[in-house]
């Protein structure tokens, strides 16, 4: 199959790159040159885990391209996917759609034949809908199906979730209907490498597929949220919130995943598209008061991240130095969008304190967002001279610090750890002073 990605992102790149290691002819498209130029010298220009490789082995097996102009890829595509972003808008939180809409309609000028039109950006309900209008008002001749097929993977993981996902839900509208139906044996044809013992397609109607989406990060942000809440709770009362986590988790009602308490959600994905189902639902006159409660109870967290710094110091942080190890919103990403670290650090600075960072992959998205924060070269440059040291992003090389050496280093021994990276006894033994999330 040809397929023809516009937007390519963290969800265009990982996606195109994926297609075409099935075997698929993929072009991946953008607007933003500097990309483009990037990915044709074989530069990735983002961190994910295994990509460069991927990439590499479908771009000399001759299976991926990169271009600014998608036009002659569009055309002889099969199937023209729209992987452009949806951030929210500024002031009300729905899901900005212009760059999707903008994508239709250079879609709508360029398709010829039979082609599908598959949203794989996260888009509110009814979006679909407005892409096929606006393809058909242009184009009242085209041959076209516009299909929905939201993307589930995980930053980080991306490579691994994409190949082997637990679903792939697609919204084909009238499926039994000739056009319907042609757009199914396509969408089959494109995901028939993952149907080893069972296959994980889940078609719906096209609304429908929209919001499993949202439905799906919501509950999620919600999971996140509410064992961050029973982890406050746990510092009250003298409980351990780990343990509740393993002990309710183990009940597979539950599951025992996304139970790890922690600074807040951040990220590319909850907090926009948490927003954007509020307004969805509030819009449609159904208000989603779970959700919008989990919205308020994770900014309120994230605006107190500085005070719990505070707390554990044991004194007013005015003129204090904060190491922050991490600033991404979660390991093995570079990206920094809505991430905690962009609450936690200018509350940090606003109280007057000097703030100093490290982190793997994120020193260069971050020096730009937050211009007062001193970029070091390493862990332990990072906690020279603190008064304190906040562990923010869980990566691995953080696990197992040379935690005498950076006693050795800082002007104190104090430690707040926002992931549980460490044991709160054993860190006493080792002379700190400690605090993490939900433990006694
Ligand atoms: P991104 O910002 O990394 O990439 C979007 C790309 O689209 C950019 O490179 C931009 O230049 C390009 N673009 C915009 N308009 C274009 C146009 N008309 N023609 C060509 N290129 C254009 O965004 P992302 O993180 O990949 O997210 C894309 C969508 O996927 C969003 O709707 C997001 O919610 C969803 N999603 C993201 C993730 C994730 O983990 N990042 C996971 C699942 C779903």
């Amino acid at each position: 199959m040809r397929v023809a990605m516009i937007g390519t992102g963290y969800v265009g790149l990982v996606s195109g790159a994926c297609f075409a290691d099935f075997g698929h002819v993929v072009t991946c498209i953008d607007k933003d040159a500097s990309k483009i130029e990037r990915l044709e010298k074989g530069e990735i220009p983002i961190f994910e885990p295994g990509l460069e490789a991927l990439v590499e082995t479908n771009v000399r097996g001759g299976r991926l391209s990169f271009t600014l102009d998608g036009a002659e890829a569009i055309r002889t595509a099969d199937a023209v996917f729209i992987g452009v972003g949806t951030p929210s808008r500024r002031g009300d939180g729905h899901a900005d759609l212009s760059y999707v809409y903008a994508a239709a309609a250079e879609i709508a000028d360029l398709i010829q034949g039979f082609t599908v039109v598959v949203t794989k950006s996260t888009v509110p309900v009814g979006t679909g809908d407005e892409i096929e209008r606006i393809i058909r008002e242009r184009r009242p001749d085209a041959e076209f199906a516009v299909v929905s097929n939201p993307e589930f993977l995980r930053e980080g993981a991306a490579i691994e979730d994409f190949k082997r996902p637990d679903r792939v839900v697609i919204g084909v509208n009238d499926i039994d209907s000739p056009t319907g139906a042609r757009a199914r044996t396509v969408m089959a044809e494109l995901y028939r490498p993952l149907n080893l013992n069972e296959s994980p397609l889940l078609f719906t109607e096209r609304r429908t597929s929209e919001l499993i989406k949202y439905a799906a990060n919501a509950f999620l942000a919600m999971k996140i949220t509410f064992i961050n809440e029973m982890a406050d709770l746990c510092e009250k009362v003298g409980a351990d919130v780990q343990q509740v986590a393993r002990g309710i988790g183990l009940d597979k009602r539950i599951g025992n995943k996304f139970l790890h308490a922690g600074p807040g959600y951040g990220g590319s994905c909850f907090p926009k598209d948490t927003l954007a189902l509020v307004r969805t639902a509030t819009d449609a006159g159904s208000p989603v008061r779970l959700i919008e409660t989990t919205v308020a109870v994770n900014a309120a967290r994230k605006a107190a991240l500085a005070d719990r710094v505070r707390v554990t110091l044991g004194d007013d942080l005015k003129g204090k130095t904060v190491a922050l190890l991490g600033l991404t919103f979660k390991p093995n990403t570079d990206d920094m969008r809505d991430a905690p670290s962009l609450d936690l650090a200018p509350a940090l600075i606003a109280a007057g304190a000097t703030v100093r960072a490290y982190d793997p992959e994120g020193m260069h998205e971050a020096a730009a967002l937050m211009p007062d924060v001193a970029m070091t070269s390493g862990p332990y440059e990072a906690v020279e001279g603190a008064d304190v040291v906040v562990i923010v992003t869980e990566w691995d090389q953080f696990r197992a610090l040379d935690l005498d050496r950076i006693k050795l280093l800082m002007k104190r021994a104090i430690m707040v750890d926002l992931r549980n990276v460490y044991r709160p006894d054993d860190m006493r033994a080792r002379g700190y002073v400690y605090s993490g999330i939900g433990r006694p």
